[in-house]
């Protein structure tokens, strides 16, 4: 808008990039923001910053964490003999909240996609096989989402693992719906789980 203030606008702008934010919601954000007290706009942006300068990926498992090992690859209550492969953070998040799954987890940052110029290097897996070397796993279950991209990676680091002689699963989701993790109910997550395959 042609009249609006300045720092308004630069507000609204850096809203505006966030996913899921759309010009309105910007908009209806920096206003919000403005209209706040300022002790509570500063502990919202010190949230921000804090954020970003003390989550560092865990150096076992490239999950988000404040301490490494990370509290999952230092909880002695799980089962180590078991990684499960995922995507992104959020769907570590997706798993837990399912609370059917007590081994250890893989966060892989991303899927193969050639389109968009991202190979197997560019993602946690050789991080993952150095994993496989000194340790007794058992079972690698792949919890990549069910989209091409996923699928891909799946195949991919199925393919690695088969001369290693380590039973690889891939989680069976119910319908190919190509949604992600992270907005699977807590039972579909169980039952795919339950339901998973080896590959
Ligand atoms: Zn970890």
């Amino acid at each position: 808008m042609k009249n609006r203030a300045k720092p308004i606008e630069n507000l609204i702008n850096q809203l505006n990039k966030l996913p899921g934010v759309g010009n309105k919601t910007a908009q209806r954000l920096a206003y919000h923001i403005i209209d706040m007290d300022f002790e509570k706009v500063k502990a919202l942006s010190d949230a921000i910053t804090s954020a970003k300068e003390n989550v560092k990926q865990c150096s076992i498992c490239a999950n988000f964490t404040d301490i490494d090992p990370c509290k999952i690859c230092n909880d002695t209550n799980r089962d180590e003999s078991v990684i499960c492969v995922v995507e992104y953070p959020k769907d570590v998040e997706a798993m837990e909240r399912a609370t059917c799954y007590h081994g250890m987890y893989h966060v892989l940052h991303g899927t193969i996609s050639p389109n968009k110029g991202i190979g197997p290097n560019n993602l946690k897996i050789r991080e993952l096989l150095k994993r496989l070397e000194n340790n007794n796993i058992e079972e690698i279950i792949i919890a990549t989402n069910p989209t091409a991209e996923g699928d891909t990676t799946a195949l991919y680091i199925s393919k690695l693992l088969s001369p290693l002689g380590i039973k690889t699963t891939r989680i069976a989701y119910g319908i190919p719906v190509g949604g992600d993790l992270e907005y699977y109910d807590e039972l579909t997550i169980s039952t795919a789980l339950e339901n998973r395959r080896e590959i």
